[in-house]
């Protein structure tokens, strides 16, 4: 399947000061002079290509500080008449599109907790009606990939071209390094769905570290996203909101300078025949891969088969246990992950329960079809 998004390229309407594109400022307008003074440096790093900053934010908790207001949208129409950088900020209700239109906002942005909620998310783009702006639309805050979608064909669907996805991460229930999980997978599935639409990443927010903020930049470049959005604050140690991620412009500038710009694609015939002789290999395994794993269902039906013959329940815990150990072993002597090497087991299991239900049960196809492993 393939997303109907009817978008402009990104270079109709942003043009890179410097590779990678970067959008930078702080986490939140705190002061005109916090404003004011860190995007003068940021301008004066020559990397910046956009002035990020939040004026209303929304907080997990009540009494925390909700963003400076309208007030702030001043000081932004000040940092951009200074420095010549363009402002971005993040819109949750249709008086933000409203009063950041007129206060001159050039790139607006839906923040992770309005994509979540499909009300907001419409309320958006019906103030976004005949408006030629570009919006970037953060996944939401779970990772559902079809709220995020959803969100962007509502913004899309208003008339807005110059549309962009952010990729933020996701929130989870376990304890993680991240502060988001990235889970890179739901970035990349979006990249297959909607190939033209210009996926940028915001490693501040995934990170909520400013250690792990150039692990998480370098692989969203080497996944081929179009950009980054990286919160800076002048002196993030006093900063309202988001200190521990956020980084001085100068720091913002060294970590932008060590990041490895690769190319998708290179036109020097040796690196391409050596690449698609590697790739043939791979395309031979991942047949093979296909061809054994079909040939595992059809032993799993015939076992399934047996068992209804001989009223055998489908799962016996002990054996499952048994193929999991014995396998995640194996797979560590030829140095695979285990945590890989699990999932990949329970995912040829589940399927594997699914194909001998259906020998067990035949019958019963609605409640076997509701059951397939489903995606968009
Ligand atoms: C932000 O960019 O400051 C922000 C609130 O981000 P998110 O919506 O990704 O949490
Ligand atoms: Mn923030």
């Amino acid at each position: 399947m393939k997303l109907n998004l009817d978008i402009q390229p990104l270079s109709s309407w942003i043009t890179p000061v410097n590779q990678p594109l970067l959008i930078a400022g702080p986490c939140s307008a705190e002061t005109e002079d916090q404003l004011v003074a860190t995007a003068h440096l940021l301008k004066a790093t020559g990397k910046v290509t956009a002035l990020r900053a939040g004026i209303w934010k929304p907080r997990t908790r009540p009494g925390e500080f909700e963003g400076i207001g309208s007030i702030g949208l001043e000081w932004l129409k000040r940092a951009k008449a200074e420095t010549g950088l363009p402002t971005a900020v993040e819109v949750a209700t249709a008086k933000h599109v409203e009063e950041a239109l007129a206060a001159g906002v050039d790139i607006l942005w839906v923040g992770a907790r309005s994509t979540a909620n499909p009300f907001t998310v419409q309320e958006i783009a019906d103030a976004l009606k005949g408006v030629d702006i570009p919006v970037m639309v953060k996944n939401p805050v779970n990772p559902d990939i079809s709220l995020w979608i959803g969100a962007l064909e509502r913004i899309n669907n208003a008339g807005v071209k110059k549309l962009a996805a952010i990729h933020r991460g996701f929130s989870s229930y376990e304890k993680s390094a991240f502060r988001n999980e990235p889970m890179w997978d739901i970035a990349i599935h979006m990249k297959t769905l909607a190939p033209h639409l210009p996926i940028i990443c915001d490693p501040s927010h995934i990170s909520g570290n400013r250690d792990l903020i150039p692990y998480i930049s370098q692989k969203a470049l080497d996944l081929d996203m179009q950009g980054l959005m990286i919160e800076s604050h002048i002196d993030p140690s006093v900063a309202w909101t988001d200190a521990k991620q956020q980084v001085t412009p100068a720091a913002l500038a060294t970590l932008v300078s060590n990041l490895t710009l690769r190319k998708p694609e290179t036109s020097n015939a040796q690196v391409n025949d050596k690449l698609s002789e590697l790739r043939s290999n791979i395309d031979k395994i991942d047949d093979l891969l296909i061809q054994k794993i079909a040939e595992r269902m059809t032993i799993a039906e015939q076992i399934g088969t047996y068992k209804k013959d001989n009223n055998i329940t489908i799962l016996q815990v002990n054996r499952w246990d048994e193929i999991l150990t014995k396998t995640v072993n194996y797979g560590k002597a030829l140095k695979l992950n285990p945590d890989f090497t699990e999932k990949l087991l329970e995912l040829i299991h589940t399927e594997s329960i699914r194909r001998q239900t259906e020998v067990m049960n035949a019958g019963q196809a609605a409640a076997q079809q509701a059951e397939k492993l489903t995606h968009v």
